[in-house]
């Protein structure tokens, strides 16, 4: 008999990222359970993994209980909406996902004795008075503004991995994702990434908010997979950032969209979003200490494949 596949469940597996993850784990030979109810994630960015005899969906809501039968080596918790605009329109279920569906992944992984690891987001810094974010500062949330539902159920789903690792003494890891790029976003999932090449693409102005002073790093999402990748493997429970340092003004940002795409667009100023945070950068000196990570795509190299990938998608 030859050994038994390790087996990992992603939830959030037909998105952006949970299907690259999906990608990743099957290459690594493990069999993956993708769980999706779809509601912003697409089946096109599994559709490729559908037959393979390592994978299956199973189209459920993880805010409600999953029974799976047969052992399981490893939990990643990804289902969320996770573009402002999303969790605008499902500003309930983002509350659910991050929290009722930390707490049922949690209970799986202490079922199945398995290894979890949450996905969780630079957005627990808010509007951060700390610059670059490093993992001990706490965060400048406002809990009742819009962007509210999605940092809040993001803290509670740490608050609750913590008390699940200190209680139950699940073995669990905390990443937190500062913003990733690349093939498979939605083009209209309201981010800049996608709004901005959309725009290009259609020869349309580019709409910066505010004065598009506010700044963000981008990481590429190989960058990203490979980081998880080790966080999961190390041995470190406590939180690690993981995104790219490279900063650039929303400004900067549209200028390099508009200097690598084929088009007339020009800029226009829109009002900026209630409580958007006015700079972001990862400190990633523990994942460079302790997963031996740093991201290796240049803004400019992933931005043209992703460009480019989004140009091959058809009509959008
Ligand atoms: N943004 C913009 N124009 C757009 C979409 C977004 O200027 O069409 C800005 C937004 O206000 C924010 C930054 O780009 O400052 C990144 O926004 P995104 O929605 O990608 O994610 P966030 O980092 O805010 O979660």
């Amino acid at each position: 008999m030859g050994k038994r596949k390790k087996t990992v469940v992603i939830t959030g597996g037909a998105g952006f990222l949970g299907s690259h993850l999906c990608d990743r784990f099957v290459g690594e030979g493990m069999k993956v359970f993708c769980v999706d109810n779809l509601i912003t994630g697409n089946i096109n960015n599994i559709r490729h993994l559908l037959k393979g005899p390592g994978f299956r969906l199973i189209r459920h809501d993880i805010s409600k209980e999953l029974r799976l039968t047969g052992p399981v080596d490893y939990v990643l918790h990804f289902a969320s909406p996770a573009s402002p605009v999303d969790y605008l329109n499902y500003p309930i279920p983002t509350l659910k996902v991050g929290a009722l569906g930390s707490h049922i992944t949690l209970g799986i992984a202490k079922l199945k004795k398995a290894r979890y690891l949450l996905a969780s987001t630079s957005e627990v810094y808010g509007d951060p008075q700390v610059h670059p974010q490093k993992e001990t500062y706490w965060g400048h949330v406002n809990p009742i503004g819009p962007r509210g539902v999605y940092d809040e159920a993001k803290r509670f789903a740490e608050a609750i991995t913590m008390a699940y690792h200190r209680y139950h003494r699940v073995d669990t890891r905390i990443v937190r994702i500062f913003n990733t790029y690349g093939p498979r976003m939605r083009i209209n999932d309201g981010r800049v990434v996608p709004n901005f090449i959309h725009q290009a693409m259609h020869n349309k102005p580019l709409t910066v908010y505010g004065r598009g002073t506010q700044t963000r790093s981008f990481c590429y999402y190989s960058d990203l997979v490979e980081g998880i990748f080790r966080l999961l493997q190390s041995g470190v429970t406590t939180p690690v950032n993981i995104g790219n340092p490279d900063e650039f003004t929303i400004l900067e940002f549209a200028r390099l969209v508009i200097s690598l795409s084929d088009t007339k667009s020009k800029i226009v100023f829109k009002p900026l979003p209630t409580d958007d945070p006015k700079q972001r950068r990862p400190d990633i000196t523990l994942a460079r200490k302790y997963l031996g990570w740093v991201p290796r795509v240049k803004l400019k190299d992933g931005l043209k494949t992703t460009i480019e990938w989004f140009a091959g998608q058809g009509k959008i």
